[in-house]
């Protein structure tokens, strides 16, 4: 078990990560994750305490956090019973089932169209694993999933010792809560991690009448933490609000939407940018994408001049409210940055930004573009 407690921070919360989440699922069983965070947060205890404080959920690929959070010092204490009660004891009871089935599929309906171009790069990149599976878990196998499955799932992923972290506000909360949860569970289990190197990217479209929506993405798997700096690093120069490909595109196209995507799994992360634009507009877009990347690719000193004229590059933002908490802790969790009070900027050298630029070197930001119908343009950046 990781028990993390950052001291100061407020307001006062807790928050437990259960390893469990969509890449454990299979095809016929995808959502089950997502059903039992709903069935767990409709828990009675947990409804009871949300009452009176900020209680929220969510469920990734690889984790289901459970987060409370409570603006007057000192009120956590009481709740945390029915709050870790509720989350390791849960009666999974079928009416509430039944419920939250409904309610997570009619959720899963009105999906964004960034978590759709999330979808869109799972299926792409993650082909043949069970992360390209959507987090949210697929309506029809959400429907068909019954209490007794539920139920045995729950059993093996959150009592059976798959691996939990705990971040909380304050050593009391902390040591509370490890009690608490000792009650119901026995720890950790090592978690593999697969090695591998950088895969190639993709650049996806989906068409419908008068505009495309294009994804161009990027993973690298096992990067160690300096590594996934750099990728951050390398996503915010790429696709970042001043980033080269914004610059390139602002002035040219009339953009209406334009989207980084970003994410951190255990043993992988994903960068990217989804972009839609007018049909009429969409060779012009690639031209200048393919011109960017192989700009960066060819030019040795570019990262270095750019990264030295911006001198700094804001990475994470720090600010700490109940709004951002949970991503923070995800990012405590997931990429290893620490969680404290102020914001952080980061210097690059020289030897840095080589790094960076040695990323779209290894990586061989490579497209290929197809609709739902026909295959528009395969792009190949070299
Ligand atoms: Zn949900």
């Amino acid at each position: 078990m990781e028990a993390k407690v950052f001291n100061g921070i407020n307001p006062s919360f807790f928050c437990i990560a259960v390893n469990v989440g969509s890449c454990f699922e299979q095809k016929k069983n995808n959502g089950i994750s997502h059903l039992i965070e709903h069935v767990v947060m409709a828990d009675s205890r947990v409804k009871r305490i949300a009452q009176s404080c900020h209680v929220d959920a969510i469920t990734t690929k690889e984790w289901t956090y459970y987060l409370i959070v409570d603006n007057v010092p000192g009120e956590l204490y009481s709740k945390l019973e029915d709050f870790i009660s509720g989350i390791f004891d849960s009666e999974l009871l079928s009416d509430v089932v039944a419920i939250e089935k409904r309610i997570v599929i009619s959720e899963l309906s009105e999906r964004s169209t960034f978590s759709q171009y999330y979808q869109i790069i799972n299926l792409h990149m993650h082909n043949g694993s069970t992360y390209s599976l959507p987090t949210g878990g697929e309506p029809e196998a959400i429907y068909h999933i019954s209490t007794k499955e539920l139920r045995q799932y729950y059993q093996e992923s959150y009592l059976n010792g798959r691996r939990i972290g705990i971040y909380c506000s304050d050593p009391k909360l902390k040591e509370m809560g490890v009690e608490i949860i000792e009650k119901y569970i026995y720890l950790s289990k090592p978690f593999n991690k697969p090695h591998g190197g950088f895969m190639p990217s993709s650049l996806h479209s989906i068409i419908d009448s008068k505009q495309t929506t294009l994804v161009l993405a990027n993973l690298a798997f096992s990067p160690d933490k300096t590594t996934k700096e750099k990728m951050y690093l390398l996503m915010d120069y790429f696709t970042g609000k001043d980033g080269l490909l914004q610059e390139a595109v602002r002035t040219r196209f009339f953009l209406y939407f334009f989207e980084q995507i970003c994410s951190v799994y255990d043993n992988h992360i994903l960068i990217g940018v989804g972009t839609r634009i007018k049909n009429e507009s969409v060779n012009d877009y690639l031209t200048i994408l393919k011109h960017t990347i192989d700009r960066v690719i060819c030019s040795k000193d570019m990262i270095v001049d750019a990264l030295n004229n911006r001198k700094k590059i804001y990475i994470i933002n720090k600010s700490c409210n109940i709004v951002n908490l949970m991503e923070r802790i995800r990012w405590e969790n997931e990429i290893n940055s620490s969680l404290t009070e102020n914001d952080e900027f980061i210097d690059i050298n020289d030897e840095e930004a080589k790094l960076i630029q040695a990323c779209f070197d290894v990586s061989l930001w490579k497209t290929v573009v197809f609709s739902n119908q026909e295959i528009i343009k395969g792009l190949k950046m070299e």
